[in-house]
């Protein structure tokens, strides 16, 4: 990585001055931003602001942004809350070298479309708190425009839900061809998909087709897969086209909304 000027801030303060009102660039784990390979003239390392945690406050479990993919997958507090959801959603990233570097806060500013972590947390309806900056709803930041510079602090997940992810690879360690989170909550399902290949998106026609009371039966869950497929757009890349993605989705769908009614 060619960077001009290097800083590690340890608080928070320094670190938003710098990256917020002078517009210096965050790092977070850099195994992105080393592999895109710009030139970056002055660099944040926020490594030492105490932001790798996994713990609960309040009715949320918070995960700071510099928490890694692989903490995430090995957290022993979201294996008692969501079950196989991390593990299995985050363990096919690259390898574990990769994921010990990756962080939570560089994948989700990143807004990456390949990205498995933002599917379930789109799904889990997570928030994200940004320092100095109040708290959005994921959903939120996904939806709007690229903005100016931010430090983002931390990410709550919702601890009263059960989720469900769904993906598929061509090969080992590959990004995703299509990746799906199905989630349901006491006021209905979420259901988000990734890897389209643009970034993760809701699909409100199929969660609402769910209902909210019940296990959904079989016909149900295909039946919502169809319309998840329906209601959002695809695209080609080198990996699949659209109508390969869309079909790939309704049958991604329906069995990420079948683990969950079945484990239920
Ligand atoms: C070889 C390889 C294979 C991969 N395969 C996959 C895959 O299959 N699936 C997948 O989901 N991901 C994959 N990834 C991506 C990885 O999961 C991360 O999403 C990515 O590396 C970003 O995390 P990072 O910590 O390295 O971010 P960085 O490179 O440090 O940062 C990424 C961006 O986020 C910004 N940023 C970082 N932290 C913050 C913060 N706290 N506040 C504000 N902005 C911030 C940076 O300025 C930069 O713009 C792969 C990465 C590599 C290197």
């Amino acid at each position: 990585m060619n960077i001009a000027t290097y800083r590690r801030p340890s608080n928070l303060d320094e670190a938003y001055d710098l990256v917020v009102k002078q517009g210096a660039y965050p790092l977070g784990g850099g195994a992105w931003s080393m592999s895109v390979g710009r030139p970056i003239a002055s660099a944040v390392d926020l490594c030492d602001l105490g932001l790798r945690y996994i713990r609960v406050e309040g009715k949320n479990i918070a995960v700071g942004a510099m928490a890694t993919a692989r903490d995430l997958e090995r957290s022993s507090l979201l294996a008692d809350v969501f079950g196989p959801l991390f593990p299995e959603a985050l363990g096919g990233i690259a390898g574990v070298q990769v994921r010990n570097i990756v962080t939570a806060g560089g994948s989700v500013a990143g807004r990456y479309g390949f990205s498995e972590l933002l599917v379930v947390l789109l799904a889990l309806d997570a928030s994200l708190v940004f320092y100095n900056d109040g708290t959005r709803p994921l959903s939120e930041y996904l939806g709007a425009p690229r903005g100016g510079a931010f430090l983002l602090e931390k990410i709550l997940l919702p601890l009263d839900k059960k989720a469900s992810y769904q993906g598929l690879r061509h090969a080992a360690t590959d990004f995703p061809v299509l990746s799906v989170c199905a989630c349901r909550a006491r006021a209905g399902w979420r259901i988000a998909v990734g890897a389209r290949p643009g970034v993760a998106a809701i699909c409100p026609g199929a969660g609402a087709s769910l209902g909210s009371t019940g296990s959904p039966g079989e016909q149900m869950a295909l039946e919502a897969g169809r319309i998840a497929a329906g209601e959002l757009s695809f695209g080609e890349d080198l990996r699949a086209g659209a109508e390969y993605r869309r079909s790939v989705c309704s049958v991604l769908v329906a069995r990420a909304i079948r683990r969950i009614s079945y484990d239920s």
